[in-house]
């Protein structure tokens, strides 16, 4: 099936030297399905690392970035496509015209912004694309659990909370990622 698997992460590799592990191992996962990946363009940390899986398999791979960040940060090296935006604003619209899935992994404050703004548009009914969030090592525990106090208060439902899928592990990972893109296109969704 060949989708676009859009894919938010730490432009930092973090403590654990699994994750990067995993970043890579995601990349090479998406290239072998004949997915294309999606990213934020830049070579730092699991960002980086998660490209280069994907393009070591040979891959097709499309960075989007704004060019402030460019001159920032190394951009990754022979990606089959990049497109240069002006703001950040613009990234993540043609970052949504591209994705058919979402997927986030451990990282920072732009991957933070980035769920969530996904998971705002899905709540409002933007789109239905598949959301899955990696819970790798228990990364995401923290802010699981304030999500679940935030429909405890009555500030989100249990049907919003429901938009993202929420995994443990590698295989759970490729699994849900598989399943709903397929269940997307035999209920006729548009991603
Ligand atoms: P962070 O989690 O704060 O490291 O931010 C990483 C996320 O924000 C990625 O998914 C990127 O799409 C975006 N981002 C943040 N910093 C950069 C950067 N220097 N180059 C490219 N994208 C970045």
């Amino acid at each position: 099936m060949n989708k676009n698997i859009c894919v938010f992460c730490g432009s930092r590799p973090g403590k654990d030297p699994q994750f990067a592990t995993w970043a890579y191992a995601l990349g090479t996962q998406i290239a072998n399905n004949n997915q294309v990946l999606v990213f934020g363009g830049g070579g730092g940390g699991l960002m980086g690392t998660l490209a280069h899986g994907a393009l070591d398999a040979n891959g097709q791979v499309i960075g989007i970035i704004p060019k402030h960040l460019q001159v920032q940060e190394a951009l990754v090296e022979h990606l089959s496509e990049v497109h240069f935006v002006k703001t950040m604003g613009e990234r993540k619209q043609l970052m949504d015209q591209f994705a058919d899935a979402y997927v986030i992994i451990p990282g920072g404050i732009g991957t933070l912004d980035e769920l969530f703004d996904v998971w705002a548009t899905a709540q409002t009914g933007f789109h239905s694309k598949p959301i899955i969030l990696a819970n790798w090592s228990g990364y995401y525990d923290g802010l699981l659990s304030f999500l679940h106090q935030c429909v405890e208060n009555g500030f989100m439902s249990s049907s919003h909370f429901e938009k993202i899928q929420v995994v443990n592990s590698q295989d759970e990972l490729y699994q849900a990622l598989s399943h709903s893109l397929e269940k997307a296109v035999s209920a006729g969704i548009p991603t």
